[in-house]
């Protein structure tokens, strides 16, 4: 019998919550207690190790977990070791280069010789030797955004996603170090190995992440509109047309961008459909 796989997850700040929902999508059930860091999950053979999430990539690169759950960011500051395995799409935002509204800064050259505020030394020193450009970096675990006021540095790199903390503190964006967002990581050799829990927690992970981003749509129409309403829902494939007990009417059914509902709804009552109905759905394996 093979081992036990653990995952390592987010136990507080901004991924707690949406990684909660996306496991339990996942159909993983468990009873989070607020003391114990190890959970075993009820219907797969797999336990949870609740832990910070900057401590994610750690637990993954030793061994002691398999899986995790992390921010991208946090993954940018480590060497490797650890694979990125899906994009989960949330705790998007974005590693920004900033400066305070007074500098005359304008651009990224313009940042030589600065000394730049970061929690993320690895990614920014990185960013900035990409582009020739030599600064540096003022590691600071947090608060980093006051750095400059306290002038312990120059500019910052940070984490933005309204970007109001920054604005607050009197910082002007200047450029894009790094887009982040949540991502499942796995150890190195995880998925090729011989115990299938990981691949399937891939699978059904990847198959929340997607039906997150679709509705399903059921609508009776006259027969005669079913081209008009294909050209404005092309559907998965094609859409599902089902004769009903009426003469020369159908029920046409179709997965939908969510992002587009706003423009298809409107499109499809003109288009003669009646009784639409939007779904939610909860797994999609295009
Ligand atoms: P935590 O410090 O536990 O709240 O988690 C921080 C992680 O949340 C970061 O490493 C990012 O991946 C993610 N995150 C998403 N939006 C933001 C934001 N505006 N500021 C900081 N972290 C964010």
């Amino acid at each position: 019998m093979s081992e036990t796989i653990r995952m390592a997850v987010p136990n507080k700040g901004r991924l707690e919550s949406p990684t909660a929902a996306l496991l339990s999508q996942a159909g993983l059930r468990y009873e989070k207690t607020t003391r114990a860091l190890s959970i075993p999950v009820r219907n797969i053979d797999l336990e949870l190790l609740f832990v910070r999430t900057e401590d994610v990539c750690e637990l993954v690169e030793d061994g002691v977990a398999q899986l995790g759950v992390t921010g991208l960011d946090l993954l940018a500051e480590r060497n490797g070791g650890i694979e990125v395995v899906t994009e989960l799409g949330f705790g998007r935002c974005a590693l920004t280069a900033a400066v305070p509204n007074a500098s005359a800064v304008v651009d990224i050259a313009g940042f030589e010789g600065l000394r730049v505020a970061t929690s993320h030394p690895k990614a920014t020193a990185a960013f900035f030797d990409g582009k020739g450009v030599s600064i540096t970096t003022v590691p600071l675990r947090g608060s980093v955004e006051v750095a400059p006021k306290l002038d312990v540095a120059d500019a910052v790199v940070d984490l933005v996603s309204s970007g109001s903390t920054m604005r607050v503190n009197g910082l002007r964006p200047v450029a894009t170090v790094l887009e982040s967002q949540a991502v499942m990581v796995a150890g190195a050799g995880v998925l090729d190995g011989g115990n299938p829990i990981p691949r399937r927690l891939v699978t059904m992970f990847r198959a929340v992440v997607a039906a997150r981003r679709k509705r399903y749509v059921l609508m009776n129409a006259p027969a005669t509109a079913v081209d008009a309403i294909e050209a404005i829902i092309p559907g998965l494939d094609a859409p599902t047309v089902v004769p009903l007990a009426h003469e020369g009417m159908v029920a046409v059914h179709s997965v939908v961008d969510a992002d587009t509902m706003w423009d298809v709804l409107p499109r499809l009552e003109e288009a003669g459909a009646t009784g639409i109905l939007v779904l939610p759905i909860e797994q999609l394996i295009p």
